[in-house]
């Protein structure tokens, strides 16, 4: 068997298009929605990341600012601004590029943002509304995942789903997404024994690890659909997943790329939940 391949930038391209004509519609009843990315310090990975972002924005037609400060401010300087921006009505979401330096408390400063301007879905306010399945944020790479498996049309109602990775970004939000499809859903660790039981026991394998291709082909069985969350970059230079491509598209039904996979579909899934937001406050003003 030779896997389809899932292609996240095609679908991600083709939902950004619908998102423009949402956007010019948005504006023209006097919306324009609007992002706000912090960024501390000088990480070039997410440099990188908040680049995509700005660009993503610009190419819908969503209002962006960038707030770059140093690497050596503090959490008090960080949570004004962010006091700032909450009440500013031109910005709709919010975004602080993780990770942040050390002298800053990360949990203080995700649950200081607006739960109504928290388009990451990191608050614990929107983390909660998921649990229980109310209308919220919903994280975006998870929330990415779920938009391609409905855009390839592969229907979870009963199947085993298995992920690899307990993150609170991706690992336990991409769980409750699951489970609301109706998967019958397990999840593993680093501390799991015989992680090749469940591997191989998997209707859908999610890898959200973080270790370069240890998903082999001897782990899954044949017509799985593979979802790779992982981006590794290799000595090489080369960047690879967390599942070796190579032998396991030989026994999947279908799989996502890495590059070119779960990536494109983060941040328009970041730009969607920026339009939802402008919607939602539009109808408070
Ligand atoms: P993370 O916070 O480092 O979590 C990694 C998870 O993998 C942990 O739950 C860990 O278990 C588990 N794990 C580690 N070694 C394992 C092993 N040998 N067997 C089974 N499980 C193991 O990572 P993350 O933030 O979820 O990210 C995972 C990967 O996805 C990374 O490569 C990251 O770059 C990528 N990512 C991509 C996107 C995107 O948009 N494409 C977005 C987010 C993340 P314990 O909990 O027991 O330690």
């Amino acid at each position: 068997m030779s896997a389809r391949i899932i292609d996240g930038k095609a679908i991600a391209a083709s939902i950004r298009q619908e998102m423009t004509s949402e956007v010019a519609q948005l504006k023209e009843n006097g919306i324009v929605p609007g992002l706000a990315v912090v960024i501390i310090g000088d990480d070039p990975a997410s440099k990188v990341y908040v680049g995509q972002k700005e660009k993503g924005c610009a190419q819908i037609g969503i209002y962006s600012e960038k707030h770059d400060l140093p690497g050596d401010t503090s959490e008090e300087e960080l949570l004004d601004l962010i006091d700032k921006l909450n009440k500013d009505d031109k910005i709709n979401g919010i975004l602080v590029q993780l990770p942040l330096p050390k002298q800053i408390d990360e949990k203080r400063v995700l649950y200081a943002i607006d739960s109504a301007k928290d388009v990451d879905g990191f608050h614990p306010e929107n983390i909660g509304k998921m649990v229980i399945g109310e209308d919220t944020f919903l994280p975006c790479t998870p929330h990415g995942i779920m938009v391609l498996l409905e855009h390839s049309g592969i229907d979870l109602k009963g199947k085993e789903a298995v992920v690899v990775g307990r993150s609170n970004i991706v690992g336990k939000p991409i769980l409750l997404m699951l489970l609301s499809k109706s998967a019958t859903v397990t999840i593993c660790h680093s501390k799991t024994v015989d992680l090749n039981f469940h591997t191989a026991r998997a209707d859908v394998l999610i890898a959200a690890v973080g270790i370069p291709e240890m998903i082999k082909g001897d782990m899954v069985k044949d017509g799985v659909v593979v979802i790779d969350v992982g981006v590794n970059r290799l000595e090489s230079g080369k960047l690879v997943g967390d599942v070796e491509f190579e032998s396991v598209s030989k026994k999947a039904s279908a799989i996502t790329p890495v590059p070119g996979g779960v990536g494109p579909m983060t941040i328009t899934m970041l730009l969607k939940n920026t339009i939802k937001a402008a919607k939602k406050q539009s109808l408070t003003k």
